[in-house]
């Protein structure tokens, strides 16, 4: 008989206390060792969802049933519950796969609604083995190890889970020192605005760069310390580390961006987290906006009041705190009932087939609109393609994360990024727009709370727009400012170069034709009620240029323009090649259009214009503003960005940071003049386009200096490009001169040998220097020693 203290209360098994006490008596009296025993550890998947969705009561009388078939199925020696949902069973070793197989049939028929599911451990006990608990913990680590696994529910304690247990009693053992050490270390990914593209915060992520075990990513440490109740030690630590990360950058006089950080279920048992993140915001003397706390909803699914306590207390003490991993569960629409959050961020699996069907878009816009509703912002996880991006551009979430806009990076890799994206040295006018706007929302807010009579009376509101749509004088400022900018001297020059159309598209029939006196577009007249199709077939064929008919057709064609209509497209613009004349270029055209309805019919309305000007002066200057006038080569301020953008979207490959120079510049210069010295410039560079431009940024630095980068490139492809380069003798004719000089090179693999920029331009400069050094007229890679 088992004492009431033995016995789990629900089920009436014996507890975890009682099993192990008799299970190792048996164990002990093993003699004849003829008949093998197993421990099986049995684990019930989403039993926290049961609990949420059905009730607890529901949840117990679960318990109960399969408590009930445990005992048949494993009749011959123990049965326990341990705790929750976890049972244990030890039994001799017959047709076990097939009696689990059928335990989990009858788990998952008691409620198929439920996506409960049922994991098995198996632990063989083998004769030598003396410790009962031992045995236990290895079938429980064999269940934890399928806990993700679909192919199988039930695995085996092997020698792999052997090793993965060493390492979990590593990571149990050495956290402190880790901590202590520094071998824990903050990465941070940046949070974009969707809207913008630009970095609005950073998530901290941890890594363990361990002295024995190599770099480990958090799913491999983080479960265990989590299991082991020691999460908090490493949170603690991240938390205090973030601030003063955040410090430091404060006092060299930046403007940090806000960081997130992760917390576990198990931190707010084990420690009060409000204390220990307001204490490290205290002690480094930050802003409170600058840290917010990411829960994992995950965390939230069986009710706890010190967690609900704790976020509450996040809140009023002036932090953001942000539901993590949202949708990955069952209950993600009870906890936004139950918990306040400031965000929502969308588990990665969201974005995986996105777009792939229509149900998905609405989805993602309903589930926005209803957090809008309830004041709680949208954050997309796991944005890997530009696709990706404008999806959620289109269903409007708010802000953004991933691979796409950046990998986990360290500070100093940070420092690098948001130099790139000029983020910190200044800040920029859009955001200033936008902090502006989220005030004057929270101005609107607050008067429609209280009423505030005097609002009709205040002048500049909202209805202005509409003031300003029918006033004439307004619209025709606005229309003179505009073709100024366009760069026409009036605004009858801008009519000389313009044609309105007026058809409609319902019946296909030409309204009116506004041409300036002077200009025809063919040299034909169109009457009204003409066929509308007709003269735009006409003018497309002779009036645009061979590669764009078929796009301009399409543009003008009247059933397209009626299907866009009906699916909301009322409006759209398209620039092209005009033939004006058959003896000069062709020049840029602009047309805009708008389509109405008007007794039943739709009126489409056209204006093109001429934007050649414009166009030419635009490139112009984007060729000044890009380009070095010497060489035609990208200039620092150009490449140097571009450069920087693709080593931090970098996926896979190998890419290559080269630095060339000229040996002897100074020589030729000296001796052939500084007009000879341009013409070497101008020759090789155009050589170094020929050789690296086709994939590469090719970019003048300064005087004789190049940067050259390559993307993905092998490493023999990159050798024989820098041989033809530095294993010739260049010969430049200048005047009656035959000027002959040779380059010397050198470069760094991204990423085996450097990842940031500034990293990698350092290295390339000292392979160019060690170049130099050995003789010139060489190509080198860096060599660390
Ligand atoms: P999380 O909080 O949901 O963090 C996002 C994870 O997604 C990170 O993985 C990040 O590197 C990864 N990720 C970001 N963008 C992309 C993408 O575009 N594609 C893909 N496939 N993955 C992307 P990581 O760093 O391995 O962290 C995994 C999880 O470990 C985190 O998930 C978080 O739950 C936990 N974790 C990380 N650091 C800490 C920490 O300091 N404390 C606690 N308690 N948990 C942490
Ligand atoms: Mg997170
Ligand atoms: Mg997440």
């Amino acid at each position: 008989m088992h004492r009431n203290e033995e016995i789990d209360q629900l089920t009436g098994l014996p507890n975890l206390y009682s099993f192990r006490k008799e299970a190792q008596k048996l164990m002990d009296s093993r003699k004849n060792r003829e008949r093998e025993f197993v421990i099986i550890y049995f684990d019930i998947q989403n039993f926290k969802s049961y609990n949420a969705r059905y009730g607890f009561e529901a949840g117990d009388r679960f318990l109960q049933n399969i408590a009930k078939h445990i005992s048949k199925i494993f009749p011959e020696l123990m049965v326990a519950r341990f705790s929750d949902d976890h049972f244990v069973v030890l039994a001799y070793y017959d047709s076990i796969e097939s009696r689990i197989d059928d335990l989990g049939r009858r788990v998952k028929s008691y409620n198929p609604d439920a996506g409960v599911d049922l994991r098995a451990g198996i632990y063989e006990i083998d004769p030598d083995d003396m410790d009962i608990s031992i045995a236990c913990d290895r079938a429980r680590i064999a269940c934890n190890s399928i806990k993700k696994n679909y192919d199988s529910i039930f695995r085996y304690y092997d020698k792999e889970l052997g090793i993965q247990l060493e390492l979990a009693h590593y990571i149990i053992h050495n956290i402190g020192d880790a901590v202590l050490h520094g071998y824990i270390q903050v990465y941070y990914q940046p949070v974009v605005r969707v809207i913008t593209g630009r970095v609005c915060g950073f998530e901290a992520l941890a890594r363990w760069v361990d002295p024995v075990h190599g770099f480990l990513m958090p799913g491999v440490f983080i479960p265990i310390l989590e299991d082991a109740h020691l999460i908090y030690k490493l949170d603690s630590y991240i938390i205090r580390q973030v601030c003063q990360d955040i410090k430091e950058l404060m006092d060299m006089g930046l403007k940090p961006h806000p960081v997130s950080v992760n917390l576990s279920r198990t931190d707010f048992h084990q420690k009060d987290m409000y204390r220990v993140v307001n204490d490290a915001v205290g002690m480094f003397n930050i802003p409170k906006n600058l840290i917010h706390v990411e829960v994992t909803e995950s965390a939230l699914d069986d009710n706890q009041d010190v967690l609900k306590g704790t976020i509450d207390k996040f809140r009023r003490g002036g932090y953001q705190v942000w539901m993590d991993d949202f949708g990955s569960g069952y209950s993600s629409l009870n906890l936004l009932k139950d918990y306040e959050f400031d965000v929502l961020k969308f588990d990665m699996k969201f974005l995986q087939n996105f777009g792939s069907n229509p149900k998905e878009t609405a989805i993602w816009e309903n589930v926005i609109n209803m957090a809008e509703e309830i004041g709680i912002q949208t954050l997309a996880e796991g944005v890997e393609t530009i696709e990706a991006w404008d999806f959620l551009k289109r269903v409007g979430c708010e802000k953004a994360q991933g691979y796409f806009f950046g990998r986990p990076m360290t500070k100093e890799e940070c420092l690098d990024y948001l130099d790139e994206c000029k983020e910190i040295t200044r800040q920029s006018v859009a955001e200033k727009d936008e902090e502006a706007l989220d005030h004057n929302k929270k101005i609107i807010e607050l008067k429609k709370e209280d009423d505030d009579p005097a609002e009709e009376e205040r002048i500049g509101s909202i209805d202005d727009e509409l003031f300003m749509a029918e006033s004439p004088v307004y619209l025709t400022l606005a229309a003179r400012g505009f073709v100024s900018l366009l760069e026409y001297n009036s605004y009858s020059q801008f009519q000389k170069h313009s044609f309105f159309i007026v058809a409609n598209l319902s019946q296909n029939k030409l309204l009116r034709l506004h041409l300036s006196s002077k200009r025809k577009i063919l040299d034909k007249a169109y009457y009204s009620d003409e066929s509308y199709q007709n003269m735009i077939d006409e003018i497309v064929q002779n009036t645009v240029i061979q590669d764009e008919q078929e796009n301009v057709a399409d543009f003008f064609g009247k059933d397209r323009l009626i299907l866009a209509y009906h699916s909301g497209i009322t409006s759209d613009e398209i620039e092209f090649h005009r033939i004006v004349d058959k003896k000069m270029a062709p020049r840029w055209t602009h047309t805009i259009y708008q389509v109405m309805e008007d007794k039943g019919d739709l009126i489409g309305y056209f204006l093109s214009f001429d934007i050649d000007e414009y166009k030419r002066s635009k490139d112009l200057v984007r060729q000044m503003a890009e380009r070095d006038s010497l060489t035609g080569l990208y200039n620092r301020h150009t490449a140097v960005p571009l450069i920087r953008n693709r080593l931090y979207r970098h996926q896979h490959g190998q890419s290559a940071l080269i630095m060339a120079d000229i040996d002897d510049f100074r020589r030729i210069n000296d001796s052939y003049g500084h007009f000879a010295g341009d013409e070497v410039l101008r020759r090789i560079s155009a050589r170094l386009d020929d050789i690296f431009g086709r994939d590469g940024i090719v970019c003048h630095l300064d005087q004789d200096e190049f940067l050259i980068f390559v993307e993905n490139i092998d490493e023999d492809n990159l050798k024989s490009r820098i041989d033809t380069l530095c294993e010739n003798i260049f010969e430049v004719n200048y005047h009656n001169d035959k000027i002959s000089f040779t380059i010397s090179a050198g470069f760094v693999i991204h990423p085996d040998q450097g990842r940031g920029y500034h990293d990698l331009f350092r290295k390339a400069d000292m392979a160019l220097g060690d170049a130099k050094k050995k003789g010139k007229g060489m190509g080198l890679q860096f060599n660390e020693q």
